[in-house]
C-alpha cells in the first residue's frame, strides 16, 4: 500500500512564521528583540484593571459568538467619532482573535477556489498562507522603494489596474503598511476605490495601525479608513484589533466591520474556528474604546519620538533607511554591510551583535527581492532601544 502524506497539502506549503522564529531566536541568544512588533513596556494600568474586573466579575464565559454586545456598542461608537462612520453594532461588527482571525475568517467567507486576490509586495507575511487556506490565487503588485521620483513607497498605477480582471475578488490593503511604514494618501485610495468598483471587487483593509502615523501636513500624511470613500462603505471589510493600539498584542481580540451580508459570511466562519475571542478581554476593550482622544495623541507622540530616535541610531550605524510615516517599523537596506543576503545578515545581528530583526525576504514572494533588506521594530521601552543602540555600534 503507497503510504497517505500525513500533512495535507495546504498544510505542507507554508512556513512557519519568520517573524515569529526571530523572537524565539532573540530569546535563544540573549538578543535584544526588535524583530516581532510587540511592546515590551506594561500595557496601560487602567485597561489591564478593566481585564481583571471583569475575571472578578465573573465575566467568564463564553461571549455571544460574534463579540459581546457591550463591547460592539463600543467599537460601534468609537468609529463614529473617530471615522465619522455609523456603524450597525448588531448586524455590522463581528470580534475575532486578533485581526490575523479577522483576515482569514474574512477571506475563507469571501474567496472561492480560484477567485484573485491582490496584495501590494512587500507585505505582512500572514496573507501568503491566507490565500492558500482560502484556496485563493495570489496577485502582487510591487510597492516601489523611495527613490528620486518619490519621497515614499508607491506603486505604478497601470501595473495596478492591469492585476484587477474578472476573477479578482478582493484587494488587500494594510494603512499604514507593515512593513514599509508607508500611508496611503486619500489620493491612492480613491484610485483603488474606482478599480474595486469597476471591477466589482471587495478592499479587505488591515488597519490595526490606524493611530500610528506621524502627521506630516506638507507632505499630506494622515490615515484614511477605505470604508469612508464614497462608493466603498459596502465594499470593504476593516479589519482591526486592540493590540497596536492599547498594546495588548496577547490578548487576541480583533474585529471586522462591514455591510450585513459580508459579515453574516464571516461570523459564520468564526463562529466554527474559534466560537469566539476572550470574553473578559471583549470587557476590557469596552473601557479602551471609551478612552479619550489625548490617549491616542499621546501614542502617537511616544511612537514619533522612538522612530525618531531609532532613525538616528540606525543611520549613524551605516544602514540606509526608509522612513516610515506610519506603523512602528523601519524597513532598512543592508548593503553598506556587504553580506551576502538578509538571512546571513540576520543571523550576524541575533549571533554576534546581539540584537534581532526580521529578515527582509520573509516579506517578499522571491527572497531575492528582499535580499539587502531587515526590518526592525520600534515599539520598545526607550531603555531597550537604547540597549539595542549600544550593540549596534560594533557594526561601525
Ligand atoms: N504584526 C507583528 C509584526 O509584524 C506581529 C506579527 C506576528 O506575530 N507574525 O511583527
Amino acid at each position: 500500500m503507497n503510504l497517505k502524506p500525513r500533512v495535507s497539502r495546504k498544510a505542507s506549503s507554508f512556513t512557519e512564521s519568520v517573524i515569529r522564529e526571530m523572537t524565539r531566536q532573540a530569546t535563544l541568544h540573549g538578543a535584544i528583540n526588535l524583530s516581532q512588533g510587540f511592546p515590551d513596556f506594561p500595557a496601560p494600568a487602567d485597561i489591564k484593571r478593566a481585564a481583571c474586573d471583569a475575571i472578578e466579575a465573573d465575566i467568564n464565559q463564553y461571549a455571544v459568538t460574534w463579540g459581546a454586545k457591550r463591547f460592539r456598542d463600543a467599537i460601534a461608537a468609537k468609529t463614529k467619532w473617530h471615522l465619522g462612520l455609523d456603524i450597525d453594532p448588531d448586524r455590522e461588527i463581528v470580534v475575532t482573535c486578533g485581526s490575523t482571525e479577522a483576515m482569514i475568517a474574512t477571506m475563507l467567507a469571501v474567496m472561492n477556489a480560484g477567485d484573485e486576490v491582490i496584495v501590494f509586495e512587500p507585505y505582512y507575511e500572514n496573507y501568503g498562507p491566507d490565500a492558500i487556506l482560502s484556496d485563493s490565487v495570489m496577485r502582487y503588485v510591487t510597492l516601489h522603494a523611495p527613490d528620486e521620483t518619490d519621497s515614499t513607497w508607491h506603486f505604478d498605477r497601470d501595473e495596478l489596474r492591469a492585476a484587477f480582471n474578472e476573477r479578482t475578488k478582493a484587494i488587500i490593503i494594510t494603512t499604514p503598511h507593515n512593513p514599509t511604514g508607508k500611508v496611503f494618501t486619500r489620493d491612492e485610495l480613491r484610485f483603488i476605490a474606482d478599480l474595486c468598483i469597476e471591477f466589482d471587487a471587495l478592499a479587505l483593509t488591515d488597519e490595526i495601525y490606524e493611530h500610528i502615523w506621524y502627521p506630516d501636513a506638507a507632505r499630506g500624511i494622515e490615515h484614511v479608513a477605505m470604508a469612508t470613500l464614497d462608493g466603498m462603505r459596502d465594499r470593504t471589510v476593516t479589519i482591526n484589533s486592540l493590540s497596536k493600539t492599547y498594546s495588548v498584542t496577547g490578548w487576541r481580540v480583533g474585529y471586522a466591520i462591514a455591510s450585513p451580508d459580508l459579515i453574516n459570511g464571516i461570523r459564520q466562519v468564526h463562529d466554527f474556528l474559534t466560537v469566539g475571542a476572550a470574553a473578559p478581554l471583549q470587557e476590557a476593550g469596552v473601557y479602551a474604546m471609551g478612552l479619550p482622544r489625548e490617549y491616542y495623541d499621546h501614542l502617537q507622540t511616544e511612537y514619533q519620538r522612538r522612530r525618531d530616535f531609532l532613525l538616528g541610531v540606525l543611520e549613524e550605524t551605516g544602514f540606509k533607511c526608509y522612513r516610515p510615516d506610519g506603523a512602528y517599523y523601519i524597513i532598512t537596506d543592508i548593503s553598506a554591510f556587504g553580506f551576502e543576503d538578509d538571512v546571513k545578515f540576520t543571523q550576524h545581528l541575533i549571533k554576534d551583535i546581539g540584537v534581532a530583526v526580521v529578515p527582509g525576504s520573509s516579506f517578499y514572494r522571491k527572497s531575492n527581492l528582499g535580499a539587502q533588506q531587515v526590518r526592525f521594530c520600534y515599539c520598545k521601552k526607550d531603555e531597550t532601544l537604547a540597549a539595542a543602540a549600544e550593540r549596534l555600534q560594533k557594526l561601525r
